[in-house]
């Protein structure tokens, strides 16, 4: 392909340079063409077939719209629409906020008027390890590690100011906000009932090395540039939402949720837990809405706690017996589930933020930090 093409296609879509080479297996020819074409502008449909057709990049525009949305390529505009996800305040939505009173997926008068413009590597990358993993398998360890970690400082810069006002003591509802129980992750199945679908995890799809379940991402909404709406995904029942639920936190998998979606993380490859980590946000980020409790009077010494937990607080310590430590746990509660002998215990947490009434709602933004 013609250098001047590719380069100015790298500069478009924001791809550091050290991932050029990776860049060439996530974009076809055409595609880095369409890219160094459109730039940044944001283009109709009639403008985006008109550009794809002078420039002989298919002849089947249509066609060629469809895959370069689906592969997260461009991202999409309708105008007038405003993103439920982006609630109060302009952050994600919180749990409490309820999906059922918006329209979940996109409609065909919103998609004939939709317009388009490029994305960028930020953007496609996860969605090609997410969706195109046999394309992504054969990048060399070292090279998904540097991935990871580049990708990983973007989400941390994206999100350090709402996880910073947090610890500062204010609430700011952001994804994965609050760990879940297993009462609370049920009644979130049920609350969404209507519009639940499965995707694989692009944390986990990402660190690529590892041996836990992967098609874990429960998704409640369908909107505009949506996995749902880019053609991903496998609508699922409650019941089958239920079942899954279970074995993901019987395989030690924690829930964590919103009133988009449900995640189901681990501490090896989830994105949040490692920002979190590298914040010293434990507790916080996720919020943990529940003290653990352990009674080894009660404890048959059956190890379970340990396999799930995923922070060594549960482990087999003096004299090979079970010892729990509060200073290591995350407070996610599958260990209470996992307990046979109810030797681990909840206590729910109160939380008081600086920035919310008696019932918790928000009463002001909080600082930006
Ligand atoms: S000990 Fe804490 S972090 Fe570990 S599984 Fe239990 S609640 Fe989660
Ligand atoms: S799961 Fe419960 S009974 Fe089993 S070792 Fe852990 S605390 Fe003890």
């Amino acid at each position: 392909m013609n250098t001047a093409v590719f380069e100015k296609a790298m500069e478009v879509f924001e791809t550091p340079q050290e991932f050029w080479e990776e860049a060439k297996l996530m974009l076809t020819e055409p595609e880095l063409s369409y890219i160094a074409l459109a730039g940044r502008q944001v283009l109709s449909q009639d403008e985006m077939k008109k550009l794809i057709t002078e420039h002989g990049l298919s002849d089947q525009p249509e066609e060629m719209i469809h895959s370069l949305y689906h592969r997260a390529i461009i991202e999409k505009q309708i105008p007038g629409f405003v993103d439920p996800v982006r609630g109060l305040f302009g952050n994600p939505v919180g749990e409490d906020f309820d999906f059922n009173q918006v329209q979940r997926t996109v409609d065909e008068e919103s998609n004939r008027k939709a317009s388009y413009r490029v994305t960028n590597f930020y953007t496609r990358l996860p969605y090609f390890a997410q969706f195109e993993p046999e394309q992504y398998a054969p990048i060399p360890k070292k090279k998904k590690q540097a991935l990871n970690e580049w990708d990983l400082q973007n989400y941390q810069k994206d999100y350090e100011a709402v996880i910073l006002s947090k610890m500062d003591g204010y609430e700011e509802k952001m994804h994965q906000n609050d760990w879940l129980n297993l009462e609370e992750a049920m009644a979130v199945l049920e609350k969404n009932q209507d519009f639940i679908y499965l995707i694989p995890c692009n944390c986990k799809r990402m660190v690529y090395d590892h041996d836990k379940l992967d098609e874990v991402c429960v998704r409640f909404y369908g909107g505009p540039n949506t996995e749902f709406d880019r053609g991903h995904g496998r609508r699922i029942t409650l019941e089958e939402a239920k079942e899954l639920v279970l074995k993901y936190r019987k395989s030690g998998l924690m829930q964590c949720g919103e009133g988009y979606s449900m995640c189901n993380c681990d501490s090896q490859c989830c994105f949040p837990i490692e920002v979190s980590r590298r914040m010293g946000a434990r507790l916080t980020f996720p919020r943990s809405n529940w003290k653990t409790f352990y009674n080894p009077a009660q404890c048959i010494q059956c190890g379970k706690c340990t396999k799930v937990c995923n922070f060594d607080a549960f482990h087999f310590g003096w004299n090979n017996r079970i010892e729990f430590d509060e200073e290591r746990c995350w407070g996610c509660t599958i260990c209470s589930s996992a307990c046979p002998s109810g030797a681990i215990t909840l206590q729910k947490i109160h939380h008081k933020f600086k920035n919310s009434d008696e019932e918790g709602n928000i009463t002001f933004p909080a600082p930006i930090h």
